[in-house]
């Protein structure tokens, strides 16, 4: 195998396979390294293994890092229409299944990696498994990579080696080693999409009930981030998509060694006095005769209801209508105030995404090029960019290596004009 490519990229995940292709659709001759046994393991664990692969709903609030709003003119260049368009070509055909989110219609995510896969075969992207990178380094306008199987030497170089989430996917946070050799800032890393730890005994008991509610997350008393939709008690915490939607915020508290809780309402829809309402009536009216834990029967799962009554100070067994009108506004308030104190999250292992990353500061958006490195691009998680649960954190990975791959080439062709235009001077 020839030694010298065009473009040399580092990582075949979601953003490495695509970059890949991209350059090589405009006619690069591209390698890419990748230290595992094969290409884009994290994509086979994505949705449950069906892949949600990006979302019709789109814009900066979906993402997050020092600056969002740096997604923007990826986003431009490539977004959820070109996309859908990319992935069809390819022979993905799209499902839409819940609130704008698309997912392979086979159900598979092995679908995406073998479609990718493909179509690297196709232009003839080499893809090298099992790469000990021990060094990257730019001499002249070169890169020249350090790997137990030799030397190998591009004219660009794109880091898409992941997060540190996950790392038995491969995104083991090793690409980040070479991101700062090459001079980068890397920002403080942290645990997104994760489950979160609780402190309170009550946990155990409700370990395994999922009830639709809203989460609240307070970081020194301070409201900061809030969701909605089915939130699953762990025996260790809260988790359950509101619970990561929330989590990079309570993992950034943590890190600063803040004190943090979070709030639970299993009744969001309705108001405080809705809620002392419906209480009154099903203790009152249609509860006369029952415990007050049968008075909550078919409103509530049953362990749910015992903590509650718990917390409420009310005896389950209590009579219903023996309940005082203060006891009944104490309960409507645990139900939609049930408070959780958060020591601690799954950590990387368990997370879906890693908030943090290199600086956005230090690469040009409409291309993703190193603004102090020329010739080196980033793509995907490795940057300071963490996107919601829902597509988004694949997006980001097909859209950032789409500019990467393109501009990776188009930096070349630039390059080589200026070059002859030298010579026939
Ligand atoms: C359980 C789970 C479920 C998820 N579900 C979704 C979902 O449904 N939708 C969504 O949008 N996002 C989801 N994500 C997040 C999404 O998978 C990632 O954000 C996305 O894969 C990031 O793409 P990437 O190319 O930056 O990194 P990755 O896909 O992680 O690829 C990085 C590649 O680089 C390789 N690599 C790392 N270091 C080196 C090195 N030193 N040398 C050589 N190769 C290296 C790795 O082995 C890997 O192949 C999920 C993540 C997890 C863990």
């Amino acid at each position: 195998m020839s030694r010298r490519f065009d473009v040399i990229i580092v990582g075949a995940g979601a953003s490495g396979l695509t970059a890949g292709i991209q350059a090589a659709r405009m006619g690069a001759h591209v390698l890419i390294l990748e230290h595992m046994e094969k290409a884009g393991k994290k994509i086979l664990a994505t949705g449950n293994g069906k892949c949600n692969f990006t979302n019709e709903k789109q814009g900066i609030a979906y993402y997050n890092g020092k600056n969002p709003a740096f997604v923007l003119p990826v986003f431009r260049q490539f977004g959820v229409t070109e996309t859908l368009r990319f992935f069809e070509e390819l022979g993905i055909y799209p499902q839409n299944l819940r609130e704008g989110c698309y997912y392979p219609a086979s159900g598979q995510a092995a679908s995406i990696v073998e479609v990718l896969l493909m179509e690297c075969k196709r232009l003839e992207v080499r893809i090298l498994y099992n790469v000990g990178i021990r060094e990257i380094r730019q001499e002249a306008e070169d890169f020249s990579f350090h790997t137990k199987q030799g030397i190998f030497e591009s004219r660009s170089c794109i880091i898409a080696t992941g997060g540190k989430a996950a790392k038995k996917t491969g995104s083991d946070g090793s690409g980040f080693l070479y991101v700062a050799n090459l001079g980068h800032t890397l920002t403080d890393m942290v645990p997104a999409l994760v489950q979160m730890q609780g402190k309170q005994s009550f946990l155990k008991e409700i370990a395994g009930i999922r009830a639709k509610g809203k989460i609240t997350l307070y970081i020194e008393n301070r409201k900061v981030a809030q969701d909605c939709g089915e939130l699953q008690m762990t025996e260790f915490g809260v988790s359950g998509i509101p619970a990561f939607q929330v989590s990079r915020y309570a993992s950034y508290g943590l890190l600063q060694g803040k004190r943090l809780f979070v709030i639970l309402n299993f009744l969001p829809q309705f108001s405080k006095r809705q809620t002392v309402d419906l209480i009154k009536k099903r203790f009152l009216t249609y509860g006369k005769g029952k415990t007050a834990e049968q008075a909550l029967v078919g409103l509530f799962p049953r362990k749910l209801i015992s903590v509650f009554l718990t917390e409420a100070n009310i005896p389950l067994g209590k009579k219903s209508q023996n309940c005082s009108e203060k006891d009944l506004i104490n309960l409507a308030q645990v139900i939609q105030s049930l408070r959780v104190d958060i020591i601690g999250t799954k950590g990387f292992d368990n997370a879906q995404v890693t908030a943090g990353g290199i600086d956005t500061d230090e690469i040009n958006p409409t291309t993703m090029e190193s603004r102090f490195v020329p010739g080196l691009f980033f793509a995907g998680e490795v940057v300071d960019i963490d996107g919601m649960c829902g597509g988004y954190n694949l997006q980001w990975a097909w859209s950032s290596g789409t500019v990467a791959g393109i501009a990776a080439v188009q930096r070349m062709e630039k390059a080589e004009k200026t070059f002859q235009t030298h010579e026939s001077l």
